[in-house]
This record gives C-alpha cells, structure tokens and sequence, in this order.
C-alpha cells in the first residue's frame, strides 16, 4: 500500500476531526520518523510535546516490556507494587506533595477542577452552585465538554452546548484583569504557563509570580496546566520553576508517558488532594502497573539525561539559527528552551500550512499551531549536528516564502 491508500482508509473509516499533513510515519527512533515509502523525516513536533524523551527510548522501551509481562493491569479496586513508587518520583520532581493518576491530559483537567470545586465548598466557603474558576482568552486544555465550554475558540466549542457554567474569561498575561476578577465565589484561576496551542504565547517575565502572589492574598488557588510545558520542555523540569514559585494543584500529561502510554495525573498539597475521598473520583486504568512502570522510566530518562539543561540550551541554539534566518515574512520568534514558535506575517485567511507542508517535503515534520504561528518542538535529546539538518531544509522553505 502507498501513502495515498493509507490516507484514504483513514478518511473512509475514520471521523475527519484533524487535518493531518500528509505523510503516513511507520517506524520512528529518537527525533527521527520514517514513512512507509522509507523515507526520512526530523520530528519537530514530538506529538505536541508527548515525547521529550524521543521515539522508543530503550530504557522506557524496556520498563515497558519488562512490566509487560509481569502485571499490567490491577484496577484500583487492589493496589500494585508500581504505582506508589511512580507518585512518589512525580511528588519529587515536582515539589508536591500527592498525586491522583489518570491517563490522558484533559482527565488531568478535569480531576484539577472537580479538585478544586470540592476543596472550595468545603474548606472555602463557597456556595456549590456558585464557585467559579478563571481562565485565560485563547487558553487549551482539552477537549472534554466541560473544558471546551471554556474555551473561546470557536472551532473547539461550536455546536457543544448547553456548556458546563462556572468559568470566567481574562485576558492573558494580565495580572490587572486576574487581581479585578476576583470576588467572594473564585475559587481560583487554571492557566498555562506558556500557551502553547494559541500559537507559543509567552508571558512577560514575573507572570506566574505574579499569580503567585495574587492568589496568595486574596486566598484563592493557582492552578496551572503543565501538560504541554512540562518534563523539560521549557529548559527546566517544570515552567513554574523558572519563577521559583509552586502551584496549588499541578495538572501534567504527556510526556510523563515517554511517548508509549497515556499517562496524566493532577497534583497538590496534602491539604487539598484529602478532599478526595473514596469513591469520589477515579478511573479505571489510572495509576496501573504498565503506566506507573512507563512514568517512572520517562521520569528516570529527564533526569539522568539532564533534559532540562539540553532543552535550554539546545533551544537557545535552534533560536539563534533560525535567527540567521532572513525572510521579511517572518514576524517573531518565541521561545522558551526546545518550545519555539515562529509567527509569520501573512494576508488575512493565510495560514502556514503551505508553509508546513513544503517543509514536509523536504524531511522537516512541523506544523501550524494557530494560523500563522509554526511550532518547532523537537524530542529534548535532539543534537546540534540534528539541529543543523533542520535548519539546512528551513532555511531555503522560509526564505522562499
Ligand atoms: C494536550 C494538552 C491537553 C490535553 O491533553 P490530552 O492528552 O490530549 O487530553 C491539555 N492541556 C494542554 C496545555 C495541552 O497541551
């Protein structure tokens, strides 16, 4: 079969909810990926940062087989002999102090919010029908109806209602808007450190201190969603990091998986994470042996390998290289460590897919993260000489645009 028929069985059997490019990947190692024609491609997008690790990292690889066959599944109706060690390496590189394992991101966010709400109405004194949780204009957090009702991008949310109530919407990067909204019903505000789907929106430097400081004042909870920034991506374990402060609850995904398995949890203090009680919230597969054994090797390769050092550092160079780059079309590049964005100018209903899909052909695996905003975001153990090879085929793609 050629890559046309795999496409096609996808758009026969398969729901049309994405807009792949259209390459069909077979095989993968590291940054590399490989088509079925056998031809060759640097992954720049790491499955939107679900494998900082790179592509079958043996050493997860071989947790994962390991466990395979011993246990892989218990449910939480008996415990295993995985899963607390696994939390108690994910409480440490964090600084929290418990977790609730689930699987994928959005369930991350939604145990953070159902965290949130009890803890509110029972230790804040906020009326169950009334607490509200802020967010941020063009935040992501998933896809499950209770998140997209609080969203405002329009192609996430239309057609979903009635929506699930509760939610106000800020600005970004605005703590005025964050200090202003905040009245006796908030219980708290959920935010990303960087927004990475809205196309790499940094915030000024301070932001996340700032929250820090504003939650701590005025009593209500910080609760970020690390699930695209964390595990190294922005040259530190976590994003809060950089600022020297800790969230209240901490919601994490991605590669907290190494690309093998879906592994989330949501994280807080011991104060917090007691309101939980039995029966109150769960999932079958959260927390099973398979995933605890995957997470804790995923963590093990972050830290053994010093990611966080090389995603800084290598971010730096991909940064200055692309900045040799010239193109008047380019607008701006955004960066914190290996999560780069690259914004062009463009006519009003342009987008950078041409662009994306001419770096396609030439081996780079990127793709649009808003309209105009191309997203490089590379495994961490990306190499300079692999840097290079990129750059060698972005280069003449950007300067041609
Ligand atoms: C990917 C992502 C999610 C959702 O994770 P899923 O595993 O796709 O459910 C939530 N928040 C952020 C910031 C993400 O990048």
């Amino acid at each position: 079969m050629k890559a046309k028929d795999y496409i096609r069985l996808d758009q026969t059997y398969g729901a049309h909810n994405y807009h792949p490019l259209p390459v069909v990947i077979s095989k993968a190692r590291g940054v590399w990926v490989w088509d079925v024609e056998g031809k060759k491609y640097i992954d720049m997008l790491s499955s939107y940062s679900a494998i900082n690790q790179g592509h079958l990292h043996p050493k997860i690889v071989k947790a994962a087989t390991d466990q395979m066959k011993r246990v892989t599944l218990t449910s939480r109706a008996f415990s295993n002999d995985r899963m607390g060690k696994f939390l108690k390496k994910l409480c440490e590189v964090s600084g929290m102090q418990m977790a609730l394992p689930m699987n994928t991101g959005a369930e991350a966010v939604e145990t953070a919010i159902k965290l949130a709400r009890r803890y509110a109405h029972e230790r804040m004194g906020i009326a169950e029908a009334e607490g509200e949780i802020i967010v941020c204009e063009n935040n992501f957090h998933g896809r499950t109806t209770t998140i997209i009702s609080f969203s405002s991008d329009p192609d996430s949310r239309k057609g979903y209602g009635p929506y699930t109530p509760g939610f106000v919407m800020i600005p970004y990067n605005d703590l005025e808007a964050f200090r202003k909204a905040i009245n006796k019903k908030t219980i708290g505000i959920l935010v990303e450190p960087i927004q990475g789907e809205a196309g790499i929106n940094v915030p000024s430097q301070g932001y996340l201190k700032g929250l820090r400081e504003i939650c701590d004042e005025k009593g209500v909870l910080l609760i970020l969603d690390e699930i695209q920034t964390g595990f190294a991506r922005t040259g530190k374990m976590f994003a809060y990091m950089h600022e020297g402060i800790k969230p209240d609850i901490l919601c994490v995904g991605k590669a907290l998986g190494g690309g093998l398995y879906p592994v989330s949890a949501a994280l807080s203090t011991r104060k917090i994470m007691s309101v939980f009680t039995p029966g109150s919230h769960g999932s079958t597969f959260g927390g099973n042996p398979l995933a605890a054994a995957i997470g804790s090797a995923s963590l093990d390769v972050l830290v053994k390998e010093k990611l966080a050092d090389r995603s800084r550092r290598r971010g730096a160079y991909f940064v200055k290289r692309l900045g040799g780059i010239k193109s008047p079309k380019i607008k701006e590049i955004r960066a914190k460590g290996l999560l780069i964005g690259v914004e062009f100018h463009l006519k009003p209903g342009e987008t950078v897919r041409p662009i994306c899909e001419k770096l396609m052909e030439k081996g780079v695996l990127a793709k649009d993260t808003h309209e105009k905003t191309i997203r490089f975001a590379p495994p961490l153990v990306i190499s300079e000489e692999e840097i290079d090879w990129a750059i060698e085929r972005i280069k003449p793609v950007f300067e041609g645009v």
